[in-house]
């Protein structure tokens, strides 16, 4: 029997697998489905107990402090530091109990800066990430380099995936911590909850220009099972929307705006941080492997949150 312990199962990437597991769990594999309030990853002991708790024969480690761009930029010691404590002891403590296979999450927002476009996994560590991130990128980097450690010294399979922007139920929609679909669907639910929207201004931070590529967590899930099952390799791999399905922000937010029918303007502030103008990362290496995998239709994608988000709005991570 695999037993799968998914740490960070509580969070959007979490609980997008564990929607997908429901209807795809294999006879031979038990899922286990964890997040903060059952063992603080920053603590040794506190995993090691967690560990010894569920015997499990795999790990995905998606537990991390994730945050958007501004909570990245007051606060990029703290994210060095709690990732890069929480990433050494599951790694660890998995080596210790003989744990076959890793898979963690690094992101597309961790590569260099300066560096030739479309990105791809051979240019993780190939100069300076964004000023920004970087405390989240060098605590996320460290994670390939331990990975290739454990391989060169003890033979592991531990790997990891870059997935670029996810967003999707369970998602943090906190005002000033969220990263930017989420952010702007929480001011656009708070502009929208009174009905008449006409005389309503919807600002989004920013000049709307920069390009992501944005993937649903449910496609993201799917990806993340088919490495725990199928991706035998220590070498990471981009879990990225094709490079044509790249999106300006203000192609989101107004999206976002028709999908919660608002009638108001949508307003751009210049005056707030744009952050890196582009990253997009080349998923060739994913399509020579799944050149037919179906990536859930933009559109699609933010009206499911969307109405997720109005359903479970007062349950959810606001
Ligand atoms: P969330 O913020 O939604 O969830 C974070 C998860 O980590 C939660 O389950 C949380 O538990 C858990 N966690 C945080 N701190 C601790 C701790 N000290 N001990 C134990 N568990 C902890 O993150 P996402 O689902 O968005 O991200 C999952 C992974 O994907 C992360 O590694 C992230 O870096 C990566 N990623 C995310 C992207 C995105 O756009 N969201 C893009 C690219 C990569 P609880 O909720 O119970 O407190």
């Amino acid at each position: 029997m695999n037993v799968v312990l998914v740490t960070g199962g509580t969070g959007l990437v979490g609980r997008g697998i564990q929607n997908v597991i429901e209807n795809d769990k294999r006879e031979n594999e038990k899922w286990i489905f964890v997040g903060s309030k059952d063992a603080d990853l920053g603590d040794k002991e506190s995993t090691r107990k967690l560990f010894e708790h569920h015997k499990p024969t795999h790990v995905i480690h998606l537990a991390a402090m994730v945050g958007g761009l501004f909570h990245n930029m007051s606060h990029n010691l703290d994210f060095l530091r709690n990732n890069i404590h929480m990433n050494d002891n599951v790694l660890h403590i998995a080596h210790e109990n003989n744990i076959v296979k890793v898979v963690s999450c690094l992101s597309t927002c961790i590569f260099p800066d300066k560096i030739s476009y479309p990105i791809d996994e051979t240019m993780v560590h190939n100069g300076p990430p964004h000023s920004s991130n970087y405390g989240y990128s060098y605590a996320k980097r460290l994670i390939d380099i331990a990975n290739r450690g454990y391989y060169d010294q003890h033979g592991r399979l531990y790997t990891s995936v870059i997935p670029c922007n996810v967003f999707g139920p369970h998602d943090n929609f906190h005002l000033n911590d969220s990263h930017v679909i989420p952010g702007l669907m929480r001011r656009l639910y708070d502009l929208c909850k009174d009905g008449n929207t006409e005389d309503k201004v919807f600002t989004v931070l920013g000049s709307g220009k920069p390009l992501r590529q944005f993937i649903y967590s449910i496609d993201l899930a799917k990806l993340i099972i088919w490495v725990l099952r199928e991706y035998d390799s220590v070498e990471p791999i981009i879990l990225s929307v094709d490079e044509a399905q790249e999106k300006s922000i203000a192609q989101v937010a107004e999206t976002l705006a028709q999908t919660f029918n608002f009638k108001g303007k949508v307003v751009y502030d210049i005056s707030a941080a744009d952050g890196q103008f582009k990253k997009t990362a080349s998923n060739a290496k994913l399509r020579k492997y799944l050149p037919d995998f179906q990536f859930t239709p933009f559109e699609q994608a933010i009206k499911e949150t969307v109405d997720w988000y109005i359903k479970n709005y007062d349950q959810a991570r606001n």
